[in-house]
C-alpha cells in the first residue's frame, strides 16, 4: 500500500556550485511528487550539527559540517536549497532518484551517481540530501522550515504570542 509522505531534500553546496539545480529538479520531477516548500538558506554550524547529529561520532563529522556549510566551495556557495516534497511514497521515491550515499556505488543514472564525487579527504560530495524515513523527515522538515513556509498542514501546529523576540522586518 502506498502512503502519503513528505520528505526533506537539500541541494548541497556542490550541487549549487556545479550549476545542477535545474538538472536535479528535473530528475526529481520524474517522481510526480509536489514541492510544498522551498528556500535558499545559509547553513550555520549549529544547524549543520543539528541536522547531522546522528553522525557526530563518525570520523568524517567535522569535514561533513564544513561541506554542508559550503566552506569547501568558496564564499559564494555558503548556502543550500532546501525543499519539501510531498506525495505517495515520497521518501522512497526521492531516495531512489538520489541514489546510494557513496557516489561510486550509486547507479550512474541517479543524481548522486551522475554528479557526485569523493573528495581527497574522503567526504562523499553527493550533491543532495534526502530524508530516509518518516521520523527523520519530520525532524528535518521541522528543523529547516517554519510552519508558515509550507503550503500544507503537515504536522500539528499552534499559535503562540512571543514577546521580546527580535525579528527582521521590511521597512
Ligand atoms: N558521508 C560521508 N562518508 C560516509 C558516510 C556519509 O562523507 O562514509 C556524508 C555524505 O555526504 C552523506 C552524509 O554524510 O550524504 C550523511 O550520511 P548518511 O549516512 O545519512 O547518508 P545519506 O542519508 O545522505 O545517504
Ligand atoms: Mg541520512
Amino acid at each position: 500500500m502506498e502512503t502519503f509522505e513528505q520528505t526533506l531534500v537539500l541541494i548541497k553546496p556542490d550541487g549549487l556550485k556545479k550549476s545542477l539545480t535545474g538538472n536535479i529538479l528535473t530528475k526529481l520531477s520524474e517522481s510526480k511528487l509536489e514541492i510544498a516548500g522551498a528556500k535558499v538558506i545559509r547553513v550555520s554550524k549549529a544547524l549543520a550539527e543539528e541536522h547531522y547529529y546522528e553522525l557526530k561520532d563518525k570520523p568524517f563529522f567535522e569535514e561533513l559540517l564544513t561541506y554542508i556549510q559550503g566552506k569547501l566551495h568558496g564564499e559564494h556557495y555558503e548556502r543550500v536549497l532546501a525543499l519539501v516534497y510531498t506525495g505517495e511514497d515520497a521518501i522512497k521515491r526521492v531516495r531512489q532518484i538520489a541514489g546510494a550515499t557513496n557516489p561510486e556505488d550509486a547507479d550512474p543514472t541517479t543524481i548522486r551517481g551522475a554528479y557526485g564525487r569523493i573528495t581527497t579527504k574522503g567526504v562523499y560530495e553527493n550533491v543532495i540530501h534526502a530524508s530516509s524515513n518518516p521520523e527523520e523527515a519530520e525532524r528535518e522538515i521541522k528543523l529547516w522550515f517554519e510552519p508558515q513556509e509550507i503550503v500544507y498542514d503537515l504536522y500539528p501546529k499552534e499559535e503562540k504570542v512571543l514577546n521580546n523576540v527580535k525579528k527582521l522586518v521590511w521597512k
